[in-house]
């Protein structure tokens, strides 16, 4: 098959043939129809995550069909399409016996602790607990999204910070998955702020449900926090970091209000100083959300059917297997374009 691949970190990936995947016992092995690109695989790609072993092919948001599964697997049958968490639990540990599978101590992912989607067959372990079937009727770009930033939005918003119709969310960093925390918490009805130093970003979360915006290019930390607070004077039941910067991070905290609830998203290569004073003062609550369990996809599926959640609407641009290396060099500029791109390939087994 061909893949994306890479032998050194931070040197710019080949697109060639290597061995096709073979299912573990309980896996299986998917012909990719499309796979998103992540700021996560530009992470891995530059050495900041310590599961990668090089060579190495990236790509963890995906939906594809069955193409061979291990002897193991019950519930799922070649020609299935499917997606899947990028966190694949074990199902036998004790957070996968208590439904939290998103945090399994023996998770696989791929793209990180083995070679991933960007490329034209992925492997995928412990199937019967991981995949997640998907409707023809469900558009590829959607169905590729929901594998991490949709999913890391929703269980953040919804299972984690338990975001409730009218209550305000302030999303600060309106990259990818900032995006996706806009358009979900403007499905659940709540009243979105915006807040980015790209106008572009600006005006893609306005499209896509921010009620209001905050562009908080050459502004203070001071004046940003100001600047929300004029959107919502009591302060912001919800806030989501979704950039992974310590300054942000602050700026979340900030503009909450007393007993309100702050998602981490962002990911921050060091661990940050954090404002702890206003979290007791103000008893605050701080979250986590890493991706969620295969077993909670059906409500998030049932809010992309209804038609009120189109993550296909954040993709701005729809690319190959051969242009994805490119791609993923441009993730280094300081400003990278709004939006989500994907990369599309071709499923037999579809066409
Ligand atoms: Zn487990
Ligand atoms: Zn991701």
């Amino acid at each position: 098959m061909r893949a994306v691949y890479f032998e050194e970190f931070g040197v710019l990936p080949l697109v060639r043939e290597v061995p096709d995947p073979v299912p573990s016992a309980a896996g299986v092995v998917v012909r990719v129809e499309a796979t998103g690109l992540c700021r996560s695989d530009w992470h891995g790609w530059m050495g900041h995550d310590a599961d990668i072993r090089l060579p190495h092919v990236p790509g963890h948001e995906l939906v594809g069909v069955i193409d061979s599964v291990g002897p193991d697997v019950h519930r799922f049958a070649v020609g299935q399409r499917v997606t899947v968490p990028f966190v694949c639990a074990c199902g036998d540990c004790p957070e996968c016996a208590g439904g939290n599978g998103q945090v399994c101590r023996n998770q696989t992912q791929p793209g990180f602790t083995h070679w991933g989607s960007y490329a034209e067959m992925v492997a995928l372990h412990n199937a019967d607990v991981n995949l997640i079937a998907v409707p023809d009727s469900l558009d590829a770009g959607a169905a590729a999204l929901l594998g991490c930033r949709f999913a890391t939005s929703y269980r953040g918003l919804v299972h984690q910070a338990r975001l409730a119709a009218g209550e305000t969310l302030v999303v600060v960093g309106c990259g990818g998955v900032g995006l996706s925390a806009v358009m979900i918490g403007q499905a659940l009805g709540a009243t979105v702020i915006a807040v980015d130093i790209s106008a572009a970003a600006l005006e893609t979360a306005s499209r896509v449900g921010a009620a209001h915006t905050v562009d908080s290019a050459g502004l203070s930390d001071a004046e940003v926090v100001a600047r929300i607070r004029e959107c919502a004077p009591d302060g912001a039941d919800v806030t989501v970091e979704a950039l992974g910067r310590e300054n942000t991070v602050a700026i979340a905290i900030r503009a909450l209000a007393p007993r309100g609830r702050h998602v981490q998203i962002g990911l921050l290569p060091e661990d940050p100083t954090f404002p702890l004073g206003i979290v007791i003062a103000r008893e605050l609550t701080v979250l986590g959300s890493h991706g969620m369990p295969a077993a909670d996809y059906p409500a998030l599926l049932a809010l992309v059917a209804s038609g009120r959640l189109r993550p296909q609407d954040l993709i701005s641009a729809t690319i190959s297997l051969d242009e994805a290396p490119a791609a993923l060099a441009a993730m280094s500029a300081a400003t990278p374009a709004a939006g989500v791109t994907l990369i599309a390939l071709a499923c037999p087994a579809r066409s």
